[in-house]
């Protein structure tokens, strides 16, 4: 009994000792275990939540980045629709109207041995001289700007306006002549008032806008009696440099409102006098009721200027 109980105790202690081994170690093992495995699952949850925030920030970022493209994008739609003065096919025959604003206003009618004429007709559209205007300028294929008053557009009805789009269509200018034409309203005692003034062109502008579409503008003026005419017109002129505008008179005329009234000859006549060593040249006429001289003309002097040279620009 002695021995078996000693020898119970012995082995019974040596797997206690062994036990003990095996928990300690089990327990360093679990501790390394759980150290390394927690730090390791806590650092993949911080790194994946860090994907995550990195995710959604770039998901944000490409959703403004495409709404600003989509911006861009209509804006450069919009722009592209926009028609300052002709349609995009009548760009081809345009000429920066500013730069001749800037030319005419300095007297300065050089331009480096490239010769340009710019055909412009006043105060239409008439039912009556207009479509001869029209038929001239497509038998030569050339172009010119009309410089149209809002009052003879209303006068003409649906024809008129309808020849303003078939004029605009073809590749002409349309250009802003005011609506009233009225001296006095806009020139009480031969002075600029500027507030009558933006309002009669504006009026035009309106109407316009009716006929040729809302993309349709003009940055280009004619004063009714000309720029050179009128007191206070720097008004006008800071006016027009603020919103990127040009006044345009001209250099040349066929007299066609000058004085007594004269036969197709006489304007051609008139026409090629005062073009005379000018290499630019903004030649005044009108398509206006009674002018049917100036259509005739019109032939002749467009073969002028071709067998000279020239080469027919419009005004934008
Ligand atoms: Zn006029």
């Amino acid at each position: 009994m002695k021995r078996k109980k000693r020898i119970n105790f012995s082995s019974k202690k040596k797997k206690n000792i062994i036990n003990i081994k095996y928990i300690g170690l089990i327990i360093i093992i679990v501790a390394f275990i759980s150290i390394i495995g927690f730090k390791g699952v806590t650092a993949t949850t911080a790194f994946i939540e860090e994907k995550r925030q990195e995710r959604i920030e770039m998901q944000k970022k490409a959703e403004i980045e495409r709404l600003e493209e989509e911006r861009k994008r209509k804006e450069e739609e919009e722009a592209k629709k926009k028609m300052v003065g002709v349609t995009h096919e009548g760009k081809q025959y345009t000429y920066d109207a500013r730069k001749i604003w800037e030319k005419l206003s300095n007297y300065n009618y050089s331009n480096d041995g490239n010769k340009m004429v710019f055909l412009t007709f006043d105060d239409g559209s008439s039912t009556t001289v207009t479509p001869e205007i029209l038929k001239v300028l497509k038998e030569n294929d050339v172009r010119a700007t009309f410089f149209v008053t809002g009052e003879n557009i209303e006068r003409g009805g649906q024809k008129a306006k309808d020849l303003i789009k078939e004029s605009f269509e073809y590749g002409n200018a349309i250009a802003n002549h005011s609506y009233s034409h009225n001296y006095k309203y806009l020139y009480p005692n031969r002075t600029l008032n500027l507030d009558n003034f933006i309002q009669d062109f504006n009026k035009t502008d309106e109407l316009l806008k009716d006929i040729l579409g809302p993309y349709f503008s003009t940055r280009v003026i004619r004063c009714p009696g000309g720029h050179m005419s009128w007191k206070e017109m720097d008004k006008l002129d800071n006016y027009l440099n603020e919103n990127n505008m040009a006044s345009i008179d001209w250099n040349a005329l066929n007299a066609d409102a000058e004085g007594r009234k004269k036969n197709a000859n006489e304007l051609v006549d008139y026409a090629i006098k005062t073009s005379q060593g000018k290499e630019i040249v903004v030649l005044l006429m009108h398509d206006t009721y009674g002018k049917e001289e100036t259509a005739k003309a019109l032939p002749e002097i467009i073969k002028y200027f071709k067998e000279n040279g020239y080469e027919f620009k419009t005004l934008s």
